[in-house]
């Protein structure tokens, strides 16, 4: 029999699925790498599990330790999923500019959600920040940082990119992927390259954010915005991504994205969100990069439902001059 033995034990080891026109029109073996199949529902679950197995084997984090995070999406539901199954009280501390479904369900999933003023970074009272000085006065708790704190990167390391190596027999020529906190880009990269120097990484970039001309010019200077996207994009370079490997970037609209995503929903049957809809768009431009006959591995982060209100609702698209035909 082959059973997975708990939550933890069901994170990972997602399929990597072939998207069959993108690949048709461009030559190439386009993958994706199906994390929207993790039991939480997103990437972030691999970060999520990481982060607290490093708090737990360092000894910070002891029974019923309490794990905080300053987070607006997955890797507060990924967290949660995992504290309720290991019995640590979680709090998440959350910008006020975030839709309630986010805020309903983490506190379904019974974390304590503290929605804070949304301030810029360098404000004391910006979110991730709150959470930091919360945890920091725990006797017995955890800040989960998953900006800079590289057992995120770690997470990709040790389990993405040994699956992509190994699912693709070691043939893979080319790793996309959209960053938030660059966990997946940077652990990824990294195990790759290790196994083979030749593989080709590039960052897929939502406009709004700074990565793009980071990579470009080696200065993070932010584009044009803002994108509807979630989770990605980002003014600064985290300790997850500082050093990551990556050869190029690939700058990606929102029309783009909206497009593909809808595409590979009426045609293909996928229902994807929106930094999977960044990372394949980008995957397709890898692809005609490189010319046919590559195999190009990229991300299938979350699924469309948590989108409803948003991506997968033409008259929010109309209003901000986007269509999906
Ligand atoms: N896609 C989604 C839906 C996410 O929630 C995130 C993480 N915020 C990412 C992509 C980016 O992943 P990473 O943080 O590893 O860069």
């Amino acid at each position: 029999m082959q059973v997975r033995a708990d939550f933890a034990a069901a994170v990972g080891n997602t399929p990597l699925i072939r998207m069959n026109r993108l690949s048709e029109e461009t030559g190439c073996e386009i993958l994706g790498k199906a994390e929207f199949m993790n039991p939480g529902g997103s990437v972030k679950d691999r970060a999520a599990l990481w982060i607290i197995r490093e708090h737990e084997k360092s000894g910070a984090l002891a029974c019923g330790g309490t794990v905080v995070e300053g987070t607006a999406g997955n890797t507060g539901i990924g967290l949660a999923h995992i504290c309720n199954a290991r019995g640590y009280p979680c709090v998440i501390y959350m910008p006020d500019n975030q839709s309630q479904a986010k805020v309903d369900i983490l506190r379904t999933l019974g974390a304590e959600v503290r929605v804070v003023p949304t301030v810029p970074y360098r404000d004391e009272m910006n979110y991730q920040k709150q959470a930091g000085r919360f945890a920091a006065q725990l006797s017995n708790g955890v800040w989960a940082n998953q900006f800079d704190n590289t057992a995120n990167r770690l997470a990709h390391y040790q389990s993405t990119g040994p699956e992509i190596w190994q699912q693709t027999d070691g043939k893979v020529d080319a790793f996309v992927s959209a960053v938030g906190t660059g966990g997946t880009l940077a652990g990824v990269s990294r195990f790759l390259k290790e196994r083979n120097a030749n593989v080709y990484t590039a960052l897929a970039d939502c406009m709004g954010s700074a990565l793009y001309s980071y990579v470009t010019t080696g200065e993070a200077v932010m584009s044009e915005g803002p994108s509807i996207t979630e989770g990605i994009g980002n003014s600064r370079v985290t300790d997850n991504l500082d050093g990551a490997p990556v050869d190029s970037a690939v700058q990606v609209t929102d029309q783009q994205m909206v497009t593909i995503v809808y595409r590979l929903l009426r045609e293909e049957g996928w229902f994807f969100g929106s930094s999977t809809g960044i990372n394949l768009h980008a995957a397709v431009q890898v692809a005609r990069e490189l010319g046919p006959g590559h195999t190009v591995v990229t991300m299938l982060c979350d699924g469309g439902a948590k989108y409803q209100s948003r991506l997968f609702n033409r008259a929010w698209l109309a209003e901000r001059g986007l269509s999906p035909d």
